[in-house]
């Protein structure tokens, strides 16, 4: 149910109020930080929308509920991307759109990373939700509102804050160590065998990318996240060959610009907020976003940084 989603009170009120008007059709764009709390609040009016039990609210068991869950209802569609959703995908699913048939009550379309998105693929979107089919709704999550304004605009805007060291029940520390973000401290919450202090050398950095893409358990990501913090606290002392062995290893066992990404976002979110050469760190971090060969930019970040 709708409160058992700790924070965002006035978004639960408003959902629910959303799901009493019955409408035909919908588009929402739900915007925050929190990619994994956006899906999350995502998939809850998604349950609500087709809950077999409540009228305004989602029962968490009923079979379209559990199944919703799982991500396996046929009238649910999720497309993510997070280097931007491409074309082709939203081409694919405005035909399937057409041609399918109910399972339940309603459609759902979530669409995740919208802010990714080039336009070519946004104003194929735009196609979409311009004249949607009734019972299709659209759930568009985007980390910011940085996005095409005719799709904004056809949009019900919904901001989702991150959920705060209150509401996750954490310490600081264990709040910053995943820079809040709600579903890796839920998870690390249930685990008693995962220690946030103990050191772990830089230079294990390949191994635990390698086991972290093979297994996705989470105790592997916080040694990742341990790995930065450790090359973070010595890279004074570090000589070049170090510090290109660490690239090394990163580039041996992810060769994708999205984990590296967020290797690069945590190793930032580490320096000093009031340092001068934040700005500048910032500023290296952009060029990622241009066809630079990943080898030189992690060279020019981690020598900068
Ligand atoms: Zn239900």
């Amino acid at each position: 149910m709708f409160k058992d989603i700790v924070s965002n009170d006035l978004v639960k009120e408003f959902l629910q109020k959303e799901l009493d008007f019955n409408r035909k059709a919908g588009t929402y764009l739900f915007y925050g930080v929190d990619n994994g709390l956006l899906k999350r609040f995502a998939k809850a009016f998604a349950k609500g929308l087709n809950c077999s039990e409540l009228k305004n609210d989602f029962c968490g068991k009923c079979e379209n509920c559990i199944r919703i869950e799982s991500e396996t209802h046929g009238d649910l569609e999720i497309l993510e991307d997070p280097s931007g959703i491409k074309v082709d995908s939203i081409r694919a699913l405005a035909y399937k759109d057409s041609i399918t048939s109910y399972e339940g009550k309603n459609k759902i379309y979530i669409i995740n990373n919208i802010e990714k998105m080039r336009k070519e693929a946004a104003n194929a979107l735009l196609k979409m939700i311009e004249e949607p089919n009734d019972g299709s709704f659209f759930i568009l999550l985007s980390g910011s509102l940085n996005i095409l304004p005719t799709i904004k605009s056809r949009s019900i805007l919904i901001n989702i804050k991150s959920q705060t060291k209150e509401d996750l029940e954490v310490s600081l520390d264990e709040y910053s160590f995943f820079q809040g973000k709600a579903l890796e401290i839920e998870k690390f919450k249930e685990r008693t065998d995962i220690d946030l202090e103990e050191v772990s050398s830089y230079e294990n950095i390949g191994e635990n990318l390698k086991k972290w893409l093979d297994t996705e358990d989470l105790i592997y990501k916080v040694e990742i996240y341990k790995n930065i913090r450790d090359f973070m606290n010595i890279r004074e002392y570090l000589t070049l060959v170090d510090k290109s062995y660490f690239i090394e290893e990163i580039l041996k066992n992810s060769g994708n610009r999205e984990d590296i990404k967020l290797i690069l976002d945590y190793s930032i979110n580490l320096i000093d907020k009031k340092s001068k050469k934040l700005e500048e760190i910032l500023e290296i971090k952009n060029i990622i976003k241009t066809p630079i060969n990943l080898k030189n930019y992690l060279t020019i970040f981690f020598n900068k940084i």
